[in-house]
C-alpha cells in the first residue's frame, strides 16, 4: 500500500512547507502531495485553500485586501506579495485557534509558501541526493473557480509537471472536478488521474461518481467517511470491478474516526478488509512503521 504524505509530514510541521515535504521524504513516504492554486500573475503555488488566511499572516501584512467574505484569496495577490507571507500552522479562521492544537507551534519556525515548480525541483533534488524514488501527487484545486478568473489551472499543472518533474518517482494527478478530469484525459497525460470523492455528498452520489470515473480516471480517492460507513465495502468493490485503484484520505492519529482506538487500527481496517492501494496520512512515519510490521 502506498504511503502518501498529506500536505507533507503535516502532523509535525506546517502543511505544504518545504521542510514538511523534506521530513516526509526522510520518513519514507512513497508520494508527497501538493495542492496547487494560482496567484494573480498566474504563478502556481502550493497551498491547500484558494484563500490564504488559515495558513499565513496575510490579513496582518495586507490589511484591506480581503473580499466581501472576509477572505484574502491567492488570486488577488502577486507571487511577489505571496513570497512576503509567513507560512504558519493552520488555524480555524473563525476563532484563530490551531486546527490541530497538539501540532507545531503557531509562532515557531520560519516558513514560506513555495511555488509548484520550486517544490517539484526540491523533491527531484531530494530523490537525487538520497537515491530514493519518491513521487508527487498534485491536486488541481477548484479548476472552475480558476477558469472564472482567467486561469486554465489543469493545463498549467500538467505543463509544469512536464517541465519540472523528471518523473523518476512517478506522479498521480488528482481533482474533485470530474468534468475537468474528463477533459484532461482526452489529452492522454502520462500520469494516472485520480477522481477525488468527498463524503459530504452522500453514498448514492459517491457511488455514481465512482462508477462514471472509470471512463477517464485510473484511481478514485475516497473520503474515509465513505470507506468506513456501511456501504464502504460495496463502493470499493464497484471501483475494483471498474478497474480503478482506490486511495483513502486522510489518516490522522490526532483526529481518528469514531470507533478506532489507534492509527494502526484505522490503517489495518483500510488495508485489510477494504484493501485500499494508497493511504493519505499526516503522519507518514507511523504509516511506514505500520506497513513494515504487517
Ligand atoms: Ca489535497
Amino acid at each position: 500500500v502506498h504511503v502518501i504524505a498529506h500536505r507533507g509530514a503535516s502532523g509535525y510541521l506546517p502543511e505544504h512547507s518545504l521542510v514538511a515535504k523534506a521530513l516526509a521524504h526522510g520518513q519514507g513516504a512513497d508520494f508527497l502531495e501538493q495542492d496547487v492554486v494560482a496567484t494573480r500573475d498566474g504563478a502556481l503555488i502550493v497551498c491547500h485553500d484558494t484563500w490564504l488566511d488559515a495558513v499565513t499572516d496575510v490579513a496582518v501584512r495586507f490589511p484591506g485586501r480581503a473580499r466581501a467574505d472576509g477572505r484574502n484569496y491567492a488570486i488577488d495577490f502577486t507571487l511577489a506579495e505571496v513570497r512576503t507571507l509567513r507560512l504558519l500552522e493552520r488555524v480555524r479562521p473563525e476563532t484563530g485557534d490551531q486546527r490541530f492544537p497538539g501540532r507545531f507551534g503557531r509562532t515557531d519556525g520560519a516558513f514560506g509558501i513555495p511555488t509548484f515548480a520550486e517544490e517539484l525541483r526540491f523533491i527531484a533534488g531530494l530523490n537525487r541526493t538520497t537515491g530514493r524514488r519518491v513521487g508527487v501527487y498534485p491536486e488541481i484545486k477548484d479548476p472552475g473557480w480558476h477558469r472564472a478568473h482567467g486561469i486554465e489551472l489543469a493545463g498549467r499543472v500538467l505543463a509544469e509537471l512536464a517541465e519540472h518533474w523528471p518523473g523518476d518517482g512517478g506522479a498521480f494527478v488528482q481533482c474533485f472536478d470530474g468534468g475537468e478530469l474528463r477533459r484532461l484525459a482526452e489529452s492522454r497525460p502520462p500520469w494516472p488521474l485520480v477522481q477525488l470523492v468527498d463524503g459530504s455528498a452522500g453514498a448514492g452520489a459517491a457511488a455514481a461518481l465512482v462508477a462514471g470515473s472509470a471512463a477517464y480516471a485510473q484511481v478514485v480517492g475516497l473520503d474515509l467517511r465513505l470507506l468506513l460507513c456501511d456501504s464502504g465495502p460495496a463502493l470499493v468493490a464497484s471501483a475494483r470491478a471498474a478497474g480503478l485503484g482506490v486511495h483513502a484520505w486522510t489518516a490522522r492519529k490526532d483526529a481518528l474516526p469514531p470507533g478506532f482506538p489507534s492509527l494502526d487500527a484505522l490503517l489495518d481496517a483500510l488495508a485489510g478488509p477494504l484493501a485500499v492501494d494508497g493511504i493519505f496520512t499526516d503522519f507518514p512515519d507511523l504509516a511506514v512503521a505500520w506497513r513494515a510490521g504487517r
